[in-house]
């Protein structure tokens, strides 16, 4: 896919990569850069960096009613969605001795929200014979122990769903990614690092911090080529391949 005139929404799309994907969707030529976040007022603001092709929609990914309107009225005003970014994601607890509520939300933002992404996305795509969707999951969702334990459960589980995306609809038109960057510099890793939800000795194990411009290359590159896996770093890249 290139992004030339192409309709695409974002959910977490005010946060670190969401906003620098949004940036640069928007120089590649995107007609449309919808960007949903639980945060209106900072999906506001970064509507501003991203320009006119941008728009601002408070939505939490983890209700799939919200979800369903985000997509409709996209549908509605903009006649399609040609790539739907389920990015929205939270790093949430520590190790096994987690709270439940932590393991909760995890869930609910890191994997439910991308099936109702999913849900919400895919019958308008396959009506218009097309499509991409893109699940922003992590190094974690490929490698064991990058983040903590909610976090690496839920990241595993969301390659799962996407690659099962992958194989069920590729005859269909429909194309999915799943984005696995290791950390990124971003309000979610330095928060992670602070209250521990994020390890310090595995991030940095993991090999250099990205930038999120960085990550949106490894997007931009991704998309073109058709890949699954969209694996920004060359060792995780060798890792999974390793695995797969
Ligand atoms: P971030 O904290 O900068 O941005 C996350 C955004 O998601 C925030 O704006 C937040 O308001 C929003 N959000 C959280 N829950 C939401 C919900 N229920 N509905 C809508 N919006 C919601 O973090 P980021 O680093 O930009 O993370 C984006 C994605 O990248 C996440 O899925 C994260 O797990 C993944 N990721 C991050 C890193 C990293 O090191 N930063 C590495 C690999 C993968």
């Amino acid at each position: 896919m290139n992004l030339t005139d192409r309709v695409v929404v974002i959910t977490g799309g005010a946060g670190g990569i969401g906003s620098a994907l949004a940036r640069r969707f928007a120089a590649e030529g995107a007609a449309a850069v919808v960007l949903a976040d639980l945060d209106a007022e900072a999906t506001a603001a970064v509507a501003q960096t991203v320009g006119p092709v941008a728009r601002a929609v408070a939505v939490d990914a983890a209700d799939e009613g919200q979800v369903r309107d985000l997509v409709a009225d996209t549908e509605r005003r903009y006649g399609r969605i040609d790539l739907f970014c389920a990015n929205a994601g939270v790093a949430t607890g520590v190790g096994i001795e987690a709270p439940d509520a932590d393991w909760d939300r995890a869930w609910r933002v890191n994997v439910l929200a991308h099936v109702y992404a999913a849900r919400a996305v895919l019958p308008g795509m396959l009506a218009r014979g097309g499509g991409h969707l893109m699940h922003t999951c992590s190094a974690a969702g490929v490698l064991t122990a990058v983040g903590d334990a909610p976090y690496t459960a839920t990241k595993h589980a969301a390659v799962g769903l996407a690659e099962w995306l992958a194989i069920t609809y590729r005859d269909q038109g429909l194309r999915v990614s799943a984005l696995c960057p290791q950390g990124v510099d971003t309000p979610m890793l330095a928060d992670g690092l602070a209250t521990g939800h994020l390890a310090a000795r595995v991030i940095a194990a993991s090999g250099p911090v990205l930038t999120p411009d960085q990550v949106a290359d490894a997007v931009v590159a991704g998309l073109a080529e058709e890949r699954f896996l969209i694996l920004p770093h060359p060792e995780v890249a060798g890792y999974a391949v390793r695995r797969a």
